[in-house]
């Protein structure tokens, strides 16, 4: 089976922070794929646009160094590097300045598609905002892509968003969170929502409770400083589980259309239960084969800052009140896995007697290896009598699908093909972010009003004992942290 590649209108896109890491590792590489795809087409044009003094042949010769150590598979393509550097162009600007602005203006073609990536700090969306507008550099139709953290609290969310709606519509504001342009994650709406067979039976009635594991071996590296101030519930729980969890326990929108879809996850975000402080457990891990501790790494041995974090969620609505959510997510832990395990109840009554404890379970997995599997009792095989046994019933998408399943197009392109084409549907809205940080803001104000203190775990671990405890309180388990 041949995916379909269906080129997006001919763009101008600048990225500013364009020398940046996010723009070396992810954006250029990504948008190399698309045009070694056809889906970027030979007309498109794309500027970088940051601080550095460079032209544009030093641009190219960074983008090509770019891809050719984050390019995977595509790095040697040595044919169609040549015509996408063609299409790239640099311009030195100063977001706060007026350095560059006459120039990059210079570069813009009428009748593009016209976007902007702001891969630069958000202390800069503002500032660049501005500018764009004074320049006359966009119009009612161009795009602006905004890069996490969008705030670190509910006030400065706020902050940002006006800055933005001072000089754009929100149906021109793309706010990335790159999980939603995760193929499984899209999988998991096309499962829920294209087949008979799962709906019925996604509610309380039937589902027992539901894991979320984002777990990372890397500790807080050169990222330390940034970290120390954000810490796991701001930099992943507030957006990418937040955003797997109102996926998973949104209702049906009554189309895939983006203010559909965005309608049903904000509405789950505002059915969210504050959470029990004793229902979290907050972590940081000690030093270990794999480097020094969390308080070495961010250097004050007095850090407070949580590199892990486990938790129980309800959904106060008709569908999920009684079913909890746990959710976890931490630095430096045993592997590293993104899931989500939709564990669906036991049997209400057996008829095959004593029988040891089987329950179907859904599991959904971002990475690595992206696919899902459902979790089915069959009979165990041989002469042995009536015993269950649980087997995984296989729907990984190289499989089913041939190569073009396990070719699975990285996040970032799919949300930059997504921006191009103007389908918002995967992006956050602004009152999305506003109402994920009403929820956690009293979360993180909790913690610093009763000065709690993570507990610390070791490096390699599944996380601190007290998560364990977390679950076995409600006899349950966490799936095991596997890559
Ligand atoms: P970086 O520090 O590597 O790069 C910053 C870029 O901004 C540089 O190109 C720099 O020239 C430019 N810049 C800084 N000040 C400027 C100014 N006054 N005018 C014009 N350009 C200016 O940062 P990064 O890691 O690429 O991250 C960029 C954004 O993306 C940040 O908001 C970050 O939080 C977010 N982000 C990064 C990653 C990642 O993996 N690096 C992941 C998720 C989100």
């Amino acid at each position: 089976m041949v995916s379909r590649v269906i080129p997006v209108d001919p763009f101008d896109l600048v990225i500013f922070g364009g020398t940046g890491d996010l723009a070396r590792r992810k954006i250029l590489p990504g948008l190399f794929r698309r045009f070694c795809a056809g889906q970027m087409p030979p007309e498109a044009c794309v500027v970088g646009a940051a601080r550095a003094d460079m032209d544009t042949d030093g641009y190219r010769a960074f983008v090509g160094e770019a891809i050719a150590e984050f390019g995977g598979d595509i790095a040697n393509d040595t044919e169609n590097l040549g015509a996408f550097l063609q299409r790239m162009s640099y311009v030195s600007i100063d977001a706060r300045g007026e350095k560059g602005w006459s120039e990059l203006a210079g570069l813009m073609r009428e009748g593009m598609v016209r976007a902007f990536y702001f891969s630069v700090a958000p202390g800069l969306f503002g500032d660049l905002a501005e500018r764009l507008n004074q320049h006359g550099l966009t119009d009612a139709d161009s795009r602006i892509v905004v890069e996490k953290p969008f705030g670190r609290d509910l006030a400065t969310a706020k902050e940002l968003n006006r800055d933005l709606a001072a000089y754009f519509d929100e149906g021109q504001i793309y706010r990335i969170d790159h999980y939603l342009g995760k193929e499984t994650v899209q999988n998991l709406m096309a499962v829920r929502f294209g087949n008979m067979l799962f709906e019925p039976l996604w509610n309380s009635q039937y589902v027992d409770h539901i894991q979320i594991t984002v777990a990372e071996t890397v500790g807080v590296g050169g990222r330390g400083e940034y970290y120390d101030k954000s810490g796991a519930m701001r930099d992943m729980v507030q957006n990418h589980l937040m955003q797997l969890l109102c996926l998973i326990a949104m209702e049906p929108p009554s189309k895939f259309d983006p203010d559909a879809v965005r309608d049903e996850k904000l509405k789950v975000i505002r059915a969210l239960d504050a959470v029990e402080p004793h229902h979290i457990v907050r972590g940081q891990y000690e030093a270990g084969e794999e480097g020094p501790s969390f308080r070495e790494e961010v250097n004050d041995p007095r850090s407070r800052t949580e590199s892990y974090i486990a938790m129980k969620i309800g959904v106060s609505n008709w569908r999920w009140a009684g079913t909890p959510f746990y959710l976890r997510t931490g630095k430096r832990l045993k592997a590293r896995c993104s899931e989500i395990h939709v564990v669906f109840k036991e049997l209400n009554h057996s008829i095959f007697g004593e029988q040891e404890d089987h329950r179907n379970v859904l599991s959904i997995r971002l990475q690595p290896n992206e696919g899902m599997t459902l979790g089915v009792t069959i009979k165990e095989p041989g002469p042995g009598g009536m015993r269950l046994v649980d087997v995984p019933l296989d729907m990984s998408f190289a499989d089913a699908l041939g190569a073009d399943g396990a070719d699975q197009t990285d996040a970032y392109e799919r949300l930059i093909m997504d921006v191009i084409r103007g389908n918002q549907t995967l992006f956050m809205r602004g009152d999305e972010v506003e109402a994920a940080w009403a929820w956690t803001d009293p979360i993180i104000n909790g913690w610093h009003t009763r000065g709690d203190v993570p507990k610390t775990y070791d490096s390699g671990s599944e996380g601190p004992v007290d998560a364990v405890q977390l679950l076995a309180r409600d006899t349950r388990v966490w799936r095991k942290v596997s890559s």
